[in-house]
């Protein structure tokens, strides 16, 4: 059984998609303009996030930071604040640096080549294609998880698509199929096809204008294809909070780098190996930032709330702990801890779980 990779070139392929394109096409606000600031924003936001939930935060982006220029004069805990919920914050840092360097060194204006995007931070060639396609209409394909997913199963091409050596081959065979007229249009009808035609658990055979040629189709390997080896089990943290609280206050600190969550702002944190945190432990962690316990407050901590990350699960509990004064301000500052009052914590950047729990936090 051989795939039908050796064919090319191919036009019935871009033809049809063209023509199934503009009929079932979604209309999205990124679609519609050829500003490729915000076409990058939206490719940013919509990197391991489906167009539902990116939408609401394209259009408070677009709608906050208008302009490049806005969005890198913005204070970083601002920015990071509108990602809150959309998770990958390095996603979030990356962009804001990225805004500053086209600010600054490009005077405003985003690089109009593929070769000149590319160096831009935290700009790969999946974003860079599709802003010099759908912006510039420079000739150049797009591989996103979608397109993988429709050229392996419509040329029967068995390679790993998680295996780096793979892109090289998808890419050759999307760079035959892209046609020179139409590069934006194609790169979108394609992104489109895969997301709502041939998608990764039900794709629409049936009614499919490419089933004839769907090399999948034909040989009972929709399932099948693509081929992705599997990633690695993820790992368990447990995470216990201690939500130090005196009067109207919280102490909270921010995240700090080479872990989940740069930049964000949670509690005093205590992570174990195991799902429980003896009293005496907890205690000791309170003392070690200088504070005294209020004798006549106690709460019990939550039951364990959890959250998954792309390569770990976090179980995280918290323990309310009332002082009887505020914390020691040395012992305090070295653990980055600093009180806060409601109204600050909410503008605060957090991590969802964080964030959830505060939601039922009386002040
Ligand atoms: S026939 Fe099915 S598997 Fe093939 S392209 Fe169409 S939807 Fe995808």
């Amino acid at each position: 059984m051989s795939s039908i990779l050796s064919t090319s070139p191919q036009p019935w392929f871009a033809q049809r998609l063209l023509d199934w394109y503009p009929r079932h096409r979604r209309d999205l606000p990124w679609r519609n303009t050829r500003n490729p600031y915000a076409i990058w924003l939206s490719e940013v936001i919509l990197q391991q996030t489906r167009v539902k939930q990116g939408l609401p935060y394209y259009l408070d982006f677009i709608t906050s930071y208008p302009t490049v220029q806005e969005l890198a004069a913005a204070p970083p805990d601002e920015v990071l604040r509108h990602w809150q919920g959309l998770g990958y914050y390095s996603r979030a840092r990356n962009m804001h640096h990225t805004a500053q360097q086209v600010a600054g060194e490009y005077n405003g204006q985003f690089p109009s080549s593929y070769a000149e995007l590319l160096k831009l931070r935290g700009v790969g060639q999946y974003t860079a294609a599709a802003i010099a396609s759908f912006a510039y209409d420079e000739k150049v394909a797009v591989l996103d998880g979608n397109v993988f997913r429709v050229l392996a199963r419509v040329f029967g091409v068995t390679q790993d698509i998680a295996a780096p050596a793979s892109r090289k081959i998808f890419q050759q065979l999307a760079d035959t199929l892209i046609p020179a007229d139409q590069p934006a249009e194609f790169n979108q009808a394609i992104m489109e096809f895969g997301a709502i035609q041939c998608t990764p658990a039900k794709p629409d055979c049936l009614f499919c204008p490419l089933q004839t040629e769907c090399y999948a189709f034909q040989h009972g390997m929709v399932q099948e294809l693509p081929v992705k080896s599997k990633a690695k089990a993820a790992r368990t943290r447990y995470f216990h909070y201690l939500v130090l609280r005196h009067n109207d206050t919280v102490y909270m600190r921010k995240r700090g780098p080479k872990d989940i969550w740069e930049g964000l702002y949670d509690f005093a944190l205590q992570e174990t190996g195991s799902a429980e945190l003896s009293v005496a432990s907890v205690v000791n962690a309170v003392e070690a930032v200088g504070g005294r316990l209020a004798t006549d407050r106690a709460e019990e901590p939550t039951t364990a709330m959890r959250h998954i990350l792309s390569h770990q699960k976090v179980e995280a509990r918290f323990h309310p702990i009332w002082l009887s004064e505020p914390l020691d301000v040395k012992a305090a500052g070295a653990a980055g801890l600093v009180a806060y009052s409601a109204t600050d914590i909410e503008r605060l950047p957090k991590p969802v779980i964080i964030t959830n729990f505060i939601s039922n936090l009386s002040f």
